[in-house]
């Protein structure tokens, strides 16, 4: 059985990232992945400074820039068509909107062995290695395996089982809000948010079209069957005034993107042989707007670990100390998560001090 290699879980931002940067520095790897077929999936994606220089130092930065969108958000309205804040052009943010199939079908183009429909079946740890069983019946050995599987991570599990730690409340987080989203067709070239009590609407320009983020704070058990995503987003935004948000909502696809926004903030991220890259290990509200940027970083971080220590007996060591180091932005990003969460669809009376506060002219987006 060979050894000496990493076991990539998933084939998102994340893993492919990772797949991209030890390919660069000539580290055998396999990467597996659950689905079959690639569906398209995911809206639109914010790639912001952190992003942007992994991505250069993966070479898909220019594909961010051809088809991407310089996100400069012009306006924020309160649901009758009021302006709540107006955006002169903002030469700090040097952001791009780009659609998320467009980077992940980047991403793959440059990760040529993907096995796809194939997932852990069980794991066996040695002294020097693990051993892994797959679904397909394989059996192979790793030094490391990567948890880069999203949000509803197995591998998470696998690190929790073994530390017979229990997955509990803080760990997976509902945060209150559920979203809907798609992207329609027709180009409406004015990124705006429309904020309002417990509710927003998000609408952002890509190259196909207009990604369109509808938000609610909701109850935590909400759970919309798809034969009914039509109707609920209906009924929570057909008093939004503006033009735009009607013509779409008169128009819904069927295959509304839906779901419960969730941060996973599991305690541990790495035990023994196996650690966690990306939404597997912190998970954030799509308003951050940085998911995808942070999943981005740890693979490129992890790549340097991995290179310089995989062969030196410290490489298990090495992830606790990276690992801390990564919950620093992680941590931050799940507070600026909150926070907009929080200041986009407040309650009552908050919404009435957000409205007084955001007349200021020092009042930051
Ligand atoms: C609507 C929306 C908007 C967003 N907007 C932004 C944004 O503007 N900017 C931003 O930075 N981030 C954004 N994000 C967050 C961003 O999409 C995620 O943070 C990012 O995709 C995380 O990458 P990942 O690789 O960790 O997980 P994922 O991209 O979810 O990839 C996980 C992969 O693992 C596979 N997998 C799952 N389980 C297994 C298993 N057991 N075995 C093998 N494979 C498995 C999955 O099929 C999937 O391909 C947004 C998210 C959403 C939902």
């Amino acid at each position: 059985m060979e050894t000496n290699k990493i076991l990539i879980v998933g084939a998102g931002i994340s893993g492919l990232s990772l797949a991209i940067n030890l390919k660069s520095c000539n580290i055998p790897f396999q990467i597996i992945e659950k689905q079959k077929h690639w569906s398209k999936k995911g809206l639109a994606l914010a790639i912001q400074v952190e992003g942007l220089t992994a991505a250069a130092n993966m070479g898909i930065l220019n594909t961010i820039k051809n088809h991407g969108k310089p996100r400069n958000l012009k306006g924020i309205e309160n649901k009758n068509g009021t302006s709540l804040k107006q955006f002169i052009n903002n030469p700090s943010d040097k952001s791009f909107v780009i659609p998320r199939d467009i980077l992940h079908e980047e991403l793959r183009t440059k990760v040529p062995n993907i096995n796809m429909g194939i997932q852990i079946s069980g794991i066996k740890e040695n002294n020097d290695s693990i051993n892994v069983e797959f679904n397909n019946g394989n059996i192979a050995s790793f030094n490391l395996i990567v948890g880069a599987d999203g949000i509803n991570s197995s591998t998470r599990n696998l690190i929790i089982n073994q530390k017979k730690y229990k997955l509990n409340r803080k760990d997976i987080i509902y945060s209150g809000s559920v979203l809907w989203g798609i992207t329609v067709e027709k180009k409406y070239d004015k990124i705006i948010e429309v904020w309002d009590k417990k509710t927003m609407c998000a609408m952002y320009p890509v190259e196909n079209g207009t990604v369109f983020s509808f938000f609610r704070k909701a109850p935590i058990n909400f759970y919309s069957p798809p034969e009914n995503r039509t109707r609920d987003i209906k009924k929570y935004f057909s008093s939004y005034s503006q033009p735009v948000i009607q013509e779409v909502l008169e128009d819904l696809p069927e295959d509304i993107f839906f779901d419960r926004v969730r941060y996973s903030r599991p305690y541990v991220w790495n035990n023994s042989r196996i650690t966690l890259i990306g939404d597997a290990c912190h998970s954030l509200s799509p308003l951050s707007g940085l998911g995808a940027n942070l999943a981005m970083a740890d693979a490129e971080g992890l790549s340097h670990i991995i290179k310089k220590y995989l062969n030196d007996g410290n490489l298990l060591n090495k992830l606790y100390e990276f690992n801390a180091k990564r919950k620093i932005p992680a941590d931050k990003a799940y507070q600026l998560s909150k926070m907009r969460t929080k200041r986009g669809m407040p309650g009552f009376p908050e919404i009435l001090f957000r409205n007084i506060k955001m007349k200021n002219s020092y009042w930051e987006y």
